[in-house]
C-alpha cells in the first residue's frame, strides 16, 4: 500500500515539475462510445485534467510531453456503476459488525473498498447508502480533496426507508434496542417525514436521494418485494428532491413497488426483480433508467447455500430473488428498457464489478452497449453528460485501458492496465 501510494504522489507531481505538459495516450484501439464503434491507432491529448484532443493516427510529442504508449491496449471511458455501497463489504458476520464498529472503523475499511473499486477502471460511481454516519459523504470529500485514491462518488448518504422497510437501520435487533428511529436516519412515514427526510439529506451533503420503495434480500424481514411506500409518500419525496437538485434512486424488487416509484418519477429503478409487462411499459413511458445489479443477486444466491452464512429469513429470500435478476435483465433489456450499469458491489467484493460485463453479455447484450450502459448511460442517469461518460475534447479525463479486446472478449474487463481520472494516473502496468 505506501509502496502504491509513493508511486502516486510521484505521479501526480509530475505535471508540476515539467510546467504546462501535455499527455498524449497513444491508443492502439479506442473504443468511441457514441457511436458504437472501435478507431484504431488513434491519440488523445489530456492537459491538466480535460481531454484537449481525439486525432487519428499516433501524433509525435514536443520533448515536453508525457507520452503513455497503449498502443497495445483498449482504451475507453473511465467505468461508471450506478449502485455501490463504498462503506462495507458484506460477510457472514455483518450482524455482529453492525453492533462493533464505530464510524471511524468504517472509514478505514471504506478507503480501501475506494482503492480498489478506482484500480478495477471505476472512475466514477452512485453511493447508494450508508451506515448513516455520514462516512461515505466525508470519503467522497477526501477523494475530492485528494487525500486519498478513489472513484468520483455520487452518494445518498443515509438511504430513506420506511418503519420495518428494507435500510431501517434497526431492523431485526432485540426490540429494546429497536427504539424509533426517524428521517434523520432515514426512516419516514408520511409525506411531511418525506420532505423532513429529502432535507436531511441537503443538510448532510448527499448528492442524491436513494429510496427502498419494496423489500429487500438482505434486511432481517419477511418480505423481498412487498410495496414499502405509498404513492403519496413517493410523490412528496420526488417533489422535495426536485427542489434540491437530487435525483432519486429506488431499490424495488416487486412490481407494484417499481410502478408506484416510476409513475411518481424517480429516475432509476435498483434491481427490479420481478418487473411484468405493465412495469416495463412504465419504464420506457416514463424513460426510467433500469440499474440490473446482477452480480449481487447472483453473489448472494451463492452464500445463501452456506451454512450460517445469512440469517435464516435473509437465506429464503436470497436462494428465490438472486437467480431471478439475470433474467430479468434479459426481458427488460430485449423489450427496449434504458440500461445503466450498476452492481450492487459491497454485497460482494469490491473490485469485482467487472464481472457484471460478462453475465450481461451472457444473456444476450452485445459488449458494446454494455460497455455504453456503464459509460454514457451512466453519465446520462447522473446528469453529467457534459462532463463525463466518452473521450470527446472538451470532457474531464477518466480514461481506463485494458488488455485484450472486449469487443471479442468479455473477461478484458477484467484486465484493466491504466486508469487516469481527473487527469492523474493512478495505475499504469
Ligand atoms: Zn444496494
Amino acid at each position: 500500500m505506501s509502496k502504491r501510494l509513493l508511486v502516486l504522489f510521484a505521479l501526480a507531481l509530475i505535471p508540476f515539475l515539467s510546467g504546462a505538459q501535455k499527455t498524449i495516450l497513444h491508443c492502439g484501439r479506442l473504443i468511441d462510445v457514441n457511436t458504437g464503434q472501435i478507431q484504431n491507432e488513434m491519440s488523445v491529448t489530456v492537459e491538466k485534467n480535460k481531454i484537449t484532443g481525439v486525432v487519428k493516427g499516433y501524433v509525435s510529442a514536443a520533448p515536453s510531453d508525457r507520452v503513455i504508449d497503449l498502443r497495445n491496449r483498449t482504451v475507453m471511458p473511465g467505468l461508471m456503476d450506478m449502485h455501490v455501497h463504498l462503506e462495507q463489504e458484506y460477510g457472514r458476520n455483518r450482524q455482529l459488525e453492525r453492533f462493533v464498529q464505530n464510524p471511524a472503523d468504517v472509514a478505514y475499511q471504506s478507503v480501501g473498498y475506494a482503492e480498489t473499486t478506482l484500480m478495477a477502471g471505476f472512475t466514477t460511481v452512485r453511493d447508494l447508502g450508508g451506515g448513516g454516519a455520514g462516512v461515505n459523504i466525508s470519503l467522497r470529500n477526501a477523494i475530492n480533496n485528494k487525500l486519498i485514491a478513489g472513484p468520483r462518488v455520487y452518494t445518498a448518504g443515509k438511504s430513506v426507508a420506511t418503519t420495518g422497510g428494507h435500510a431501517d437501520p434497526t431492523n431485526g435487533y432485540r426490540k429494546d434496542l429497536m427504539g424509533d428511529p426517524g428521517p434523520e436516519d432515514g426512516v419516514v412515514n408520511g409525506p411531511e417525514d418525506c420532505m423532513k427526510a429529502v432535507r436531511q439529506r441537503y443538510k448532510d451533503g448527499s448528492d442524491l436521494i436513494k429510496i427502498t420503495a419494496s423489500g429487500g434480500v438482505l434486511s432481517v424481514a419477511k418480505s423481498a418485494d412487498n410495496p414499502q411506500f405509498t404513492e403519496k409518500e413517493l410523490v412528496a419525496i420526488v417533489e422535495t428532491a426536485k427542489d434540491y437538485g437530487f435525483k432519486v434512486a429506488a431499490h424495488a424488487h416487486g412490481a407494484e413497488a417499481m410502478k408506484r416509484a416510476i409513475r411518481a418519477g424517480v429516475n432509476s429503478i435498483e434491481h427490479g426483480t420481478y418487473i411484468d409487462d405493465e412495469a416495463i411499459a412504465l419504464f420506457k413511458q416514463y424513460g426510467t433508467y433500469l440499474v440490473p445489479t446482477i452480480i449481487a443477486g447472483k453473489s448472494t444466491a451463492d452464500s445463501a447455500k452456506i451454512a450460517g452464512y445469512y440469517p435464516q429469513m435473509v437465506t429464503a429470500k436470497a436462494l428465490v430473488v438472486g437467480l431471478s435478476i439475470q433474467n430479468t435483465f434479459a426481458k427488460a433489456y430485449k423489450s427496449g428498457v434504458k440500461i445503466a450499469f450498476g452492481t450492487d458491489a459491497g454485497v460482494f467484493p469490491h473490485g469485482k464489478n467487472w464481472m457484471e460485463f460478462v453475465y450481461m453479455t451472457e444473456v444476450g447484450m452485445p459488449a458494446m452497449e454494455a460497455i455504453q450502459s456503464a459509460t454514457v448511460a451512466g453519465a446520462d442517469l447522473l446528469g453529467v453528460s457534459d462532463i463525463l461518460g466518452s473521450i470527446e475534447t472538451g470532457k474531464l479525463a477518466d480514461i481506463i485501458a485494458v488488455e485484450g479486446n472486449p469487443l471479442t472478449d468479455i473477461t478484458s474487463m477484467g484486465k484493466v492496465k491504466f486508469v487516469m481520472k481527473d487527469g492523474v494516473v493512478y495505475k499504469q502496468d
